[in-house]
């Protein structure tokens, strides 16, 4: 089962599975959500199904085919995602062989660490939208009669990059389309793109994945301890990327921090938790400032299941819960997570962090003291 490789998001596999199986594939699919649930994984498969030679559902991974989509070097596939703009590149240039050797370079290095995971998002230097010429240039391939037999694959990854001229210049494809050709689009914001480009693809709506399905991929794909795994899962905010960015970032120091914290809210001075306030604020801007109120997030949750059903937290430290829970039994503690959860949202508006984090520690402590 080819499809086994993407994590979770069984009901665009299937929606995918049936349309080859009835021979109903349609000429352009949109595929949309958030950041790191797998759009680009969803959509590199379903190319690789596509350009299989088993005709069938699930890519065969034997066909000479199948191989060389394993590296992404297929004459059949064309990948169109942000690039530099070249030292006086004119409309019409070829968008890649403007850039320099270095570029070219980086780009190609980009290409073969997307082969190898699908879920790594393609960061090429100095490249901030899809240039239109690479959209003409993705056009006039597409065109050609390949030298290969077989359907050909398009696929346009963040496609919310395109500039409006980018997008009218694809949309002439997708009104006109071409034989023998999928168009293939991933976006984290359908809102961005042109109302027809939207209408012209059938949108595969990709969700959240589970922290369950999180967690099983960060132990069997990446060979993080269960442990550790459950607990990234469940601040990852349903992003297998965002999970994995947070196990680069100092876990146990995040998580020893938003403890210490709400020791300082509940403690007698002032003066020290404000200098935690001033320093937190410094040092963390609005992304990290969130992970770090989602561990003080969990480390509660886990408070709560300790002081209802008496089991222990698996990570970090247990005794420092056991005491919390000993000391303040009858600390509100869903709404102390509700409030956290507002201080997330308030993280969106333009307030000072270290406003946020005060307002938060004064209600923190009204409502774990009852004072
Ligand atoms: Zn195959």
């Amino acid at each position: 089962m080819s499809w086994d490789r993407i994590i979770g998001q069984h009901r665009a596999k299937e929606l995918l599975r049936s349309a080859v199986s009835g021979k109903r594939v349609a000429h352009a699919y949109l595929f949309v959500g958030p950041d790191g649930i797998g759009k680009d994984a969803l959509a590199l498969e379903f190319a690789r199904v596509l350009t299989c030679s088993s005709g069938l559902p699930d890519a065969c991974g034997g066909c000479p085919s199948c191989q060389r989509m394993e590296t992404l070097r297929h004459p059949n596939l064309r990948l169109v995602f942000a690039l530099p703009t070249g030292k006086s590149e004119k409309k019409g240039d070829h968008p890649i062989e403007v850039l320099t050797t270095d570029q070219v370079k980086q780009i190609t290095e980009e290409i073969q660490k997307k082969a190898a995971d699908p879920y790594y998002r393609i960061a090429v230097p100095k490249a901030n939208f899809i240039k239109i010429n690479s959209i003409r240039e993705l056009k006039r391939e597409a065109s050609l009669t390949g030298a290969e037999q077989g359907t050909k694959v398009l696929l346009i990854f963040h496609a919310e990059e395109m500039n409006t001229e980018a997008m009218n210049s694809l949309l002439k494809t997708l009104e006109e389309p071409l034989p023998d050709t999928v168009l293939l689009l991933t976006t984290n914001d359908q809102d961005a793109l042109l109302p027809t480009v939207v209408s012209r693809c059938q949108v595969v709506r990709c969700e959240l994945l589970s922290e369950d399905e999180i967690a099983g991929a960060l132990v069997g794909r990446d060979g993080i301890a269960p442990a550790e795994a459950g607990l990234v899962a469940s601040v990852a905010h349903g992003s297998y990327s965002a999970a994995r960015d947070l196990l680069s970032s100092d876990i146990q120091k995040q998580q020893t921090e938003a403890v210490e914290f709400i020791r300082l809210a509940l403690g007698r001075s002032r003066f020290a938790l404000m200098k935690e306030v001033e320093r937190l604020a410094a040092e963390y801007d609005r992304p990290a400032l969130e992970r770090w109120l989602r561990f003080m997030e969990s480390w509660l949750r886990d408070a709560i299941v300790l002081r209802e059903r008496g089991i222990r937290p698996l990570m970090g430290d247990g005794a420092s819960t056991q005491r919390f829970v000993e000391r303040f039994p009858t600390a509100d503690l869903p709404a102390a997570i509700g409030r956290v959860e507002a201080s997330i949202a308030h993280l969106d508006k333009n307030l000072y962090l270290s406003l946020i984090l005060s307002n938060l520690a004064i209600d923190l402590r009204k409502l774990i003291t009852g004072a």
